[in-house]
């Protein structure tokens, strides 16, 4: 018998659909999974084997082969081990199978049953409302990101078993929901603001006619002078966010993974200071599995560089298109992604090597030369 449960993927900071379809049929026992998946998405067969076995079910020896379509994107990550679970089931007839294409399934099934939480789910609740979908279920650690996606019906699941007792009828689960508007209203206080800086009338004069225009500066002054702290509180006095720039910002943490469990919305701007040792596909995004970078976690936000000339040069020149386009585009043989990444930069150096030229309080020691 076939089967077909909907499930997403991720492409970039947008979801897209992936059909799983499930075949079980009588043959000698296998486990194929089919439509470019990667070692990931191989691996959850052994997932969500034990999965079924430690829910309590019997899984029969069996022929079974997984397609995911469409069979030309690359398929990454664990988000298939759900849609998978389901479909076996309901071959099995464990599962009802007459409402379960109102639903997309994502998660990743944990050996014992359990969903563990996952990166990128806003973007995909996102896009299964675009595509018209009505109802998701997600495990219960992300249901804070994807109650704020409005018209779509999110059912968080802890385990494998919740999701059969409620497609069966026998427990459902309880809908979640958020009030976007009152989570905005409940803007994150910075703890620190740009009021408490006493003096430095000059330097302040010029970082707040920067931030009214999001002018990308230099702040150039002595070990002490203050340059990282008056960094630090340049978000305070930014406007705040509108909740499309919020939704934007939360996309990209949601898909990096640096949204906190209990945070539905990243409500303040970002502040980014990555170390000078980082490297360029930390800073613009990258890696075998693209992820968004230090300068689109920066995105509607402060990038701050401490110690530019330290900062290795090829680092920094791999920024200067991003910097220009507010959007990095990273390709790899089978994809390419864009990450937005509209940031204000701040930079600060010392004058010098040793830090004090053109200061009263100590002498500079660097030789006239440059060297
Ligand atoms: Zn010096």
């Amino acid at each position: 018998m076939l089967i077909g449960i909907k499930s997403m993927s991720l492409s970039g900071i947008n979801g897209y659909l992936v059909d799983v379809q499930v075949d079980v049929s009588n043959g000698l026992p296998s486990w194929e999974i089919v439509g470019l998946p990667d070692t990931s998405v191989k691996e959850s067969k052994e997932r969500v084997r034990a999965a079924i076995k430690n829910s309590g079910h019997y899984l029969h020896s069996q022929k079974i082969v997984i397609n995911l379509a469409p069979a030309s994107t690359k398929k990454e990550g664990s988000f298939f081990d759900l849609p998978i679970a389901v479909g076996i089931l309901c071959d099995m007839e464990l599962i009802n199978s007459t409402s379960i294409d109102e639903y997309v399934f994502i998660g990743e099934l944990s050996l014992n049953g359990k969903l563990n939480k996952m990166n990128g789910i806003l973007p995909m609740c996102i896009e299964a409302l675009n595509l018209g979908m009505k109802k998701v279920i997600i495990p219960y650690e992300n249901r804070f990101e994807a109650g704020i996606v409005k018209g779509i019906d999110v059912y968080p699941a802890k385990n494998l078993s919740e999701v059969i007792w409620h497609l069966n009828g026998t427990q459902p689960l309880e809908q979640f929901i958020t009030n976007p508007e009152e989570i905005l209203v409940e803007n994150d206080l910075y703890k620190i603001d740009f009021s408490e800086v006493k003096g430095q009338e000059n330097v302040k004069r010029a970082l707040e006619i920067a931030a009214a225009g999001s002018h990308n500066c230099l702040l150039i002054g002595s070990p002490g002078s203050g340059k990282t702290m008056l960094s630090r509180r340049i978000s305070t006095i930014l406007p705040d966010l509108s909740f499309e720039e919020s939704l934007e910002i939360t996309k990209i943490h949601s898909i990096a993974g640096t949204l906190p469990t209990n945070k539905a919305l990243v409500t303040s701007r970002p502040f980014r200071s990555p170390h000078h040792t980082i490297s360029s596909a930390a800073l613009t995004g990258g890696g075998k599995i693209p992820k968004p970078g230090e300068i689109s976690l920066a995105h509607h936000g402060v990038l701050f560089l401490d110690e530019l000339p330290e900062f290795n040069r090829n680092v920094l020149e791999a920024m200067r298109t991003p910097l220009e386009d507010h959007v990095v585009t990273i390709s790899r043989t089978n994809s390419t992604v864009s990450y937005p990444c509209n940031f204000m930069l701040i930079a600060s150096m010392n004058p010098c090597p040793c830090g004090y030229y053109g200061t009263e309080d100590k002498e500079c020691t660097c030789s006239p030369r440059n060297d």
